[in-house]
């Protein structure tokens, strides 16, 4: 048990830049990047229940792009760690911003919690959403609504604005 709970939250010794390994490239591109259906699984904080399902990452470089299999690392940085849905979200987004500097970012994550299906037995097939929207994706609808029609989140008619957070579903009780 001690062993798994140490590889469950070994997103917190992960430095970021290791990771990355260097993986970032000046390039002339500056269209919407996506990586979608990225699994994901975590720990809510005030249960340590897992939580887990997809999160979706886009964004507009700038002038440098990630290598793509490092989005899904950056994910399990964050989900590696005893989390709440919605800081795990701008925390991706925020990292990618911060190293590369893009235009914009988009992250959108859909998970099931434990915590409410083990414990509401009227709750067993509820997701939660929860999304982060930086740069052009939170000033352009236009932008945001192509990403949100490419990655097709589940439940989710993906119309000009998206719900600004669907999530708070661990509650602390
Ligand atoms: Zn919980």
């Amino acid at each position: 048990m001690e062993k798994a709970l140490r590889f469950l939250t070994s997103g917190y010794d992960a430095d970021i830049d290791v990771v990355l390994n260097d993986a970032l490239f000046s390039v002339d591109y500056s269209e919407m990047v996506i990586v979608k259906d990225i699994d994901f699984y975590s720990l809510c904080e005030h249960h340590m229940l897992p939580f887990f399902g997809k999160c979706h990452v886009a964004y507009i470089p700038r002038q440098q792009v990630i290598g793509l299999s490092k989005i899904p690392r950056l994910v399990d940085v964050f989900a590696r760690r005893l989390q709440i849905q919605e800081r795990m979200t701008n925390q991706i987004a925020e990292t990618i911003r911060e190293k590369i500097n893009p235009l914009g970012v988009a992250v959108v994550c859909e998970a099931t919690h434990l915590c409410m299906s083990m414990r509401g037995v009227e709750k067993q097939n509820s997701f939660a959403i929860t999304s982060a929207m930086l740069g052009a994706f939170r000033d352009n609808a236009r932008t945001r609504m192509e990403f949100l029609e490419l990655v097709k989140v589940r439940g989710l008619v993906a119309e000009s604005s998206m719900p600004a957070a669907a999530g708070l579903v661990c509650v602390n009780d």
